[in-house]
């Protein structure tokens, strides 16, 4: 669909997957003002097709685009556009466990115009790619990578917007995860560098003796995760008490020495919840690399891939059909 400063959105179509057509000037190239989401559509036993919380990203999707000074998409069109690529595309959603349809809606400047303002032409899109299994084989404890040297984002900056810039930013210090042998890297905040924000793309999270479930405050500088929030309503309807706050590395350190931290989890859409094992960075390991996962990660992490699968009721409303109008 294409939105112009004079006809705002306008045009939507279906059409066969393949290239765009971009000039080579088109605002996006230049100055990545660009933004998207990714959700899942999930099959059920009964074949129908469902997607998490989709009003939840296509609100994301709207600070994103205020933050990178491009249009406002309705709520009702995002949800429309994901059930028309279903509408279409619907025999891609696999059936096998944990699979899914991931969706990728995305929305890029795209004036000819080499001027440094906010682009007066834009097209948001929609692209889908049948996903595996987070964990073939089974969820596996993952070691993630503490970059000193970078961080994701600052004050005032685009942290909290899913823009494209900010994994720009992250893909030298996700490199440098790799290389040491870490599924993701953990930034800390931009300003002080003295507490927790989150990772390349999942949020973090920490369980404690006392009943607590506690992960970093939205500051500004982190992505509002919708799985993070998800767990935050799930802890509190079993009980348990949650803390938004700042948190400090040596914190997590000592809360693992002193027995009060007993489980670290990370999560996102893409793995959902993925149990940490351990902290590494230039010249210290913080936990067990050869750690087992927490019992309440993977039962927190059951509840929610149920809810998603169908596998039971969806107290919370979350789901949404997507493969009827
Ligand atoms: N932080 C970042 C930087 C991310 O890219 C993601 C993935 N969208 C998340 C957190 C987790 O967000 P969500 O639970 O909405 O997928």
């Amino acid at each position: 669909i294409d939105w112009t400063i004079q006809d705002g959105w306008h045009n939507a179509s279906v059409v066969p997957y393949g290239p765009l057509q971009l000039d080579p000037s088109a605002a996006v190239l230049h100055y990545a003002q660009e933004i998207f989401e990714g959700l899942k559509a999930y099959r059920h036993e009964d074949g129908s097709i469902w997607t998490f919380r989709p009003e939840e990203n296509a609100k994301r999707l709207q600070r994103s685009a205020h933050r990178l000074a491009l249009p406002e998409l309705s709520v009702d069109d995002f949800i429309e556009s994901l059930k028309q690529l279903i509408a279409i595309d619907g025999a891609w959603v696999p059936s096998a466990p944990e699979t899914s349809l991931y969706i990728r809606p995305f929305m890029i400047a795209n004036e000819s115009f080499l001027g440094v303002r906010p682009s007066q032409k834009v097209g948001y899109y929609v692209i889908a790619s049948p996903a595996g299994a987070y964990f073939s084989g089974g969820v596996a404890p993952i070691s993630i990578w503490l970059s000193t040297e970078y961080s994701r984002a600052g004050r005032g900056g685009t942290g909290a917007a899913k823009c494209g810039g900010n994994y720009a930013a992250s893909l030298l210090p996700q490199q440098e995860a790799y290389e040491h042998g870490c599924a993701q890297v953990l930034f800390l905040d931009g300003e002080t560098g003295s507490h927790i924000d989150e990772l390349g793309g999942m949020n973090i999270f920490f369980v404690r003796s006392d009943n607590t479930i506690m992960t970093p405050r939205l500051s500004g500088t982190i992505l509002e995760g919708i799985t993070r929030d998800s767990i935050l309503q799930i802890a509190r309807d079993r009980g348990m008490e949650v803390e938004e706050r700042d948190i400090t590395i040596d914190e997590w350190r000592e809360g693992l020495e002193s027995g009060l931290i007993t489980e670290v989890f990370v999560c996102g859409t893409a793995a959902v919840i993925a149990p940490v094992a351990a902290l590494k960075s230039d010249g210290f390991t913080i936990g067990d690399e050869n750690a087992a996962a927490g019992e309440l990660t993977m039962s927190i992490r059951k509840e929610l891939t149920d809810i998603q699968y169908g596998r039971i009721p969806d107290r919370h409303g979350w789901l949404t059909r997507l493969d009827e109008p």
